[in-house]
């Protein structure tokens, strides 16, 4: 037996009661190989359909052999944090990278998505200082403007009206030095794309500092450049922030952006100054991903292809798959109960796919979430819709 405080082992008893009660406990699933369009749990194979490996780079041998010869060349970490002696030349070469890619002149790498959201938004935000930010944003959003003590005012998702109209009060009210609108690039959960030309035309309107987390863009819109280079708008965006765990198959955060904000960030985002470096053979992986996506426009095409035809069939048979404009395909069921038992009946039917509810969805939008990748097989789409007509008729849905 460990040891627990009296005061410690009450505090995490009756909270994880609660938790349980609330049905908001959830036991996680190991898998016993790689994170492939199949993986396997408990000896069982399934049709992976929960992952965000959208281009199925996170297995894919040319990656696994460039952070291989990294972690021969460099080591298999950086030693130290990125100011003091923790930036190597795969770092700088691989920011070089992204800046290209993303069309900006510089950028900076951090050590996940979350991480940088953390550290890059209160590296220039601060207490006199507001942030418009979406209904919708992700955790690591809310928790980064949290963290840099801003006025936080929430927009109706892609509202643009709220939008014009809680800018116009922020900066006509002088309370302010700064304004930020800080936005999902792609929503998470309903596949919807930022309305981009008009929150631009706002932010120059009002003066906005512009933020865009392109999590689920990169490597999926603008030719795997991203939300903002699908708009046209690289050159005007001050935060091009992204995560290299997506797409990208492997695992880190970055922004891209001017010089002069990239020069800010690295003398004062916070995990960038007190948290040790990406490990080297991370940085190469990720640059491999990006030539790849660079040269062969054959991985997003299928992406693509794959999102199209899974999300057709699963009409075709009567789901309701909501608004999505990307491959990130939900199947909305309402009720939240339900959605549990449609998942855990996929699963054990041979399809991995996660139930999404409340909070993390409104109350009345359970849904399951599938993530088509370019890593599947069309026979493997084909059999995971047949499960899909079986439950969805077992358990009259369709
Ligand atoms: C996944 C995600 C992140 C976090 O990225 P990690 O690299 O996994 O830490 C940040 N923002 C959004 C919108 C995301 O979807």
């Amino acid at each position: 037996m460990s040891y627990m405080s009296p005061s410690l082992e009450k505090f995490l008893d009756e909270g994880l009661e609660d938790l349980k009660s609330k049905g908001l406990y959830s036991t996680i699933d190991v898998l016993d190989g790689a994170n492939g369009p199949l993986i396997e749990i408990n000896g069982e194979e399934k049709i992976n359909l929960a992952s965000n490996n959208y281009l199925g780079f996170a297995t894919h041998p040319e990656l696994i052999k460039a952070a291989n010869e990294a972690t021969e060349k460099y080591g298999v970490g950086a030693g130290a944090v990125r100011t003091i002696n923790g930036t190597l030349s795969i770092h700088r070469e691989l920011e070089e990278k992204l800046a290209k890619f993303k069309g900006t002149e510089a950028a900076i790498a951090f050590q996940s998505g979350f991480n940088c959201n953390m550290g890059a938004i209160s590296a220039v935000m601060n207490k006199d200082d507001a942030i418009l930010s979406d209904s919708l944003n992700h955790a690591s959003i809310i928790d980064g403007c949290r963290l840099s003590r801003a006025k936080i005012i929430r927009v109706n998702h892609s509202d643009m009206k709220d939008l014009e109209e809680k800018a116009k009060e922020a900066v006509e009210s002088g309370l302010y030095k700064k304004v930020m609108y800080i936005t999902d690039g792609v929503f998470s959960m309903d596949g919807d794309v930022a309305k981009m030309t008009e929150i631009m035309e706002i932010a120059e309107k009002y003066n906005l500092i512009v933020y865009v987390d392109d999590a689920h863009g990169s490597g999926v819109l603008g030719g795997g450049a991203g939300t903002v280079k699908e708009f046209g708008l690289s050159h005007k965006v001050d935060f091009q922030m992204g995560t290299l765990s997506k797409a990208l198959g492997v695992v880190g955060g970055y922004v891209a952006g001017s010089q002069k904000l990239i020069d800010w960030l690295k003398s004062q985002a916070r995990p960038f100054l007190f948290s040790t470096s990406l490990t080297p053979g991370a940085s190469a992986a990720v640059i491999k991903a990006i030539d790849l996506m660079e040269t062969d426009s054959s991985y997003v095409d299928r992406l693509w292809e794959n999102a199209n035809y899974f999300k057709e069939e699963l009409q075709k048979i009567g789901y309701d798959i909501g608004h999505s404009e990307t491959p990130i395909t939900p199947v909305i069921l309402g009720d939240e109960k339900v959605a549990q038992e449609f998942s855990r009946k996929l699963i054990e039917n041979g399809v991995y796919v996660k139930p999404i509810v409340f909070p993390t969805v409104p109350l009345g939008t359970g849904r399951v979430r599938n993530m088509p990748t370019a890593a599947h097989t069309k026979e493997m789409l084909d059999k995971a819709i047949k499960v899909y007509e079986k439950v969805g008729k077992e358990m009259n849905i369709i």
